[in-house]
């Protein structure tokens, strides 16, 4: 194991109801003047905004509201948040969605107290140093960025879609209400559940070696994912089910499974320049590139692969031929994202072989490599994405 600094500084605040509770956790936060940020209209129609909105009224906390927020969340809006915020002197962001309402609030947060461009966060040329502090209400299970460090925006200018990463831009608070799940559409959870499993994927695939309790945690977190996302899939409104995933997403990458080993994120930033040129969800994309990517890089430690498919996928070990297992694996973890909805290459995704050219060219990796369980060049990466296409 490495050594590792661990810092997870956010309340989680997990149940039923607890949206009611938002105000108090702003203020709680030092919040008096807040932004409520919010996405296409989810939160409009089940009625969690008005919900929102009242416990803010309760403690006396004055708000203006920015919702459209789309899934791939865009830097216009972003810029946008940024005037309104400095215009209207707010201190608090809350952020009612998912990964994208938060993800953008995160960059308003960071914009707001910065004197040039937020997207310098994104391209590596500045350090986050203070943003506003930023509260979140839950209502899907997926991007973990309710406990990350991460944010990922899509730069509208070239539609280069960039993270950036910072301990600063965790949340203060998390509300998670299992129940606010429920609306989501099949294809929509299903794309969460891909995303939190990838989480994990990016952590497990490691070369630190003696790392049993992160591969446990690991481990305990897929086969919550296998055992739960079927039944909520047959029934959206199973709460016990619902409840498991939505903390299955959180562990999945506040880094608890991460911590003391070194991470890969190659299939991250392979998906990224498909949500970005397809704005398809970054989930069902990511459902096309991790099987391609775990075939293309098995060789370079079966004995992980096989392990992963002993443990998670309950393949039989075949210790003459280790390679079987390993694959075998991988075949479970394609058919079980089948069973749930998800796409399984390209043209499933609307994607085109003949765009490859571009991914790469998007990807900036000519000169650099990507990941570190094995270090990916130009083209290795090609290699994966032809993968995917079949
Ligand atoms: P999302 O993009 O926030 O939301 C996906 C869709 O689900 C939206 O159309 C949204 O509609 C809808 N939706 C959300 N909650 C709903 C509900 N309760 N009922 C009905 N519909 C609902 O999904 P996400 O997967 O959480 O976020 C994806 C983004 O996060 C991507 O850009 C990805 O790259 C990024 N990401 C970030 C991190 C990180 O650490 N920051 C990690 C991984 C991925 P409305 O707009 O109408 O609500
Ligand atoms: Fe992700």
């Amino acid at each position: 194991m490495n050594n590792f600094t661990f810092y997870s500084p956010t309340k989680f605040v997990f149940g039923q109801g607890e949206e009611k509770n938002a105000g108090s956790y702003v203020k709680q936060f030092g919040g008096s003047r807040v932004l409520i940020h919010y996405g296409g209209g989810s939160a409009v129609r089940s009625g969690l905004l008005d919900r929102v909105k009242a416990s803010l009224d309760k403690e006396a906390i004055s708000y203006v509201e920015l919702g459209g927020v789309k899934p791939n969340p865009r830097s216009g809006l972003v810029y946008e948040g940024i005037e309104l915020c400095k215009k209207e002197k707010v201190d608090f962001i809350l952020a009612v969605g998912g990964g994208s309402v938060i993800d953008s609030a995160k960059a308003i947060g960071i914009g707001t107290l910065y004197d040039g461009d937020f997207w310098d966060f994104y391209s590596d040329k500045a350090v986050v140093e203070r943003t506003l502090p930023i509260g979140t209400v839950l209502t899907i299970a997926a991007a973990g960025s309710e406990g990350s460090d991460g944010s990922v925006i899509t730069l509208e200018e070239g539609m280069f879609k960039r993270a950036c990463g910072s301990d600063l831009i965790r949340p203060k608070f998390s509300i998670l209400n299992p129940e606010l799940t429920e609306t989501l559409p099949a294809y929509q959870t299903a794309c969460g559940a891909v995303d939190i499993m990838a989480h994990v994927f990016e952590r497990y695939f490691t070369n630190t070696k003696d790392v049993e309790i992160t591969d446990r945690l690991c481990e305990a977190v897929l086969l919550t994912m296998t055992s739960e996302v079927p039944k909520v899939i047959a029934n959206p409104e199973d709460y016990q089910a619902r409840a498991n995933i939505m903390w299955a997403g959180m562990i999945a990458h506040n880094d608890i499974c991460g911590a003391g080993r070194e991470q890969d994120w190659a299939s991250h930033s392979l998906e990224h320049e498909l949500s970005a040129l397809y704005d398809c969800a970054h989930g069902a994309g990511l459902a096309v590139i991790c099987p391609a990517w775990q075939e293309y890089v098995m060789d370079h430690n079966v004995a992980r692969f096989a392990q992963i498919a002993v443990r998670v996928w309950g393949c039989q070990m075949d210790f003459a031929h280790p390679q079987i297992t390993a694959k075998a694996g991988i075949n479970s973890l394609r058919e079980f994202w089948k069973s749930i909805g998800m796409p399984g290459n390209f043209a499933d995704l609307d994607a085109r072989e003949e765009d490859i050219p571009k991914l790469l060219d998007t990807l900036q990796i000519d000169g650099s490599t990507l990941g570190n369980f094995v270090k990916l060049n130009r083209d290795d990466c090609e290699a994966i994405y032809r993968i995917a296409c079949r």
